[in-house]
């Protein structure tokens, strides 16, 4: 089955040459004008993948995003008509994927789109973080054939990442994922636990640290 991408651009000349490029590309692609209309088009659930430009004419791009992001893990591609509003998209953590800024080639929107589907499509496989093997029945995680000894979450923190290497995780990202029903996070949280990780790490091999971190943006770690 294709993947069906809603595209939420107020410009219809802009909105038909991305429908275009998508559907020519094997994708399937609808088109809404408001932002509130896309919330209501991703809680409805049949989307993949959004292509949310900022300027809408009801509420802004980003109020979209991180809307979006209380419900919804859905990848999002931000359309933006200025640079400057890329430090917003990667400031301020509202849960985009990725971003273009106009005026763009459709077809290397449609690459990223592919690049961010194909990511997902990706089942955390085991060793595909050479240095970590999971062990999942037993609950524990060896690093360089040594188990660490991990509290709850900086357990979960590390399988998040493990499950999908090389994809930057934003701290909102991560503590949804991990802190879901926890009461006492906060903005420090992640930052903490990625700090006691690390030592962790280091503490089996002192040069080891395979966690990056993305200045502004948040943290991953690499497949080598
Ligand atoms: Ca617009």
């Amino acid at each position: 089955m294709p993947a069906h991408i809603l595209v939420v651009e107020d410009e219809a000349a802009i909105a038909d040459t991305i429908a275009y490029a998508l559907k020519t590309e094997g994708f399937e692609a609808s088109h809404v004008e408001l932002g509130e209309a896309a919330l209501a088009g991703v809680q409805g659930g049949a989307f993949n993948l959004v292509i949310l430009d900022v300027g809408l004419p009801d509420i802004s791009g980003f109020e979209v995003c991180r809307r979006l992001r209380t419900f919804s893990d859905i990848p999002v591609i931000m359309l933006t008509a200025r640079s400057e509003e890329v430090d917003r998209i990667v400031g301020l953590e509202i849960g985009a994927d990725d971003y273009v800024v106009k005026p763009f080639s459709p077809r290397e929107l449609v690459a990223r789109v592919r690049v961010i589907l194909r990511r997902l499509d990706r089942p955390p496989t085991e060793g595909s973080v050479p240095a970590f093997q999971v062990d999942e029945a037993k609950h524990r995680i060896l690093f360089k054939g040594k188990a660490l000894d991990l509290t709850r979450y900086e357990f979960r923190l590390l399988m998040t990442m493990l499950a999908h290497p090389d994809q930057v995780f934003t701290r909102t990202q991560l503590l949804e994922r991990v802190w879901a029903e926890a009461e006492e996070s906060g903005d420090r949280t992640v930052d903490t636990h990625i700090k006691t990780l690390r030592a962790k790490l280091r503490a089996v091999e002192a040069e080891a640290d395979p966690i990056q971190t993305h200045r502004g943006l948040g943290y991953s770690i690499g497949r080598s």
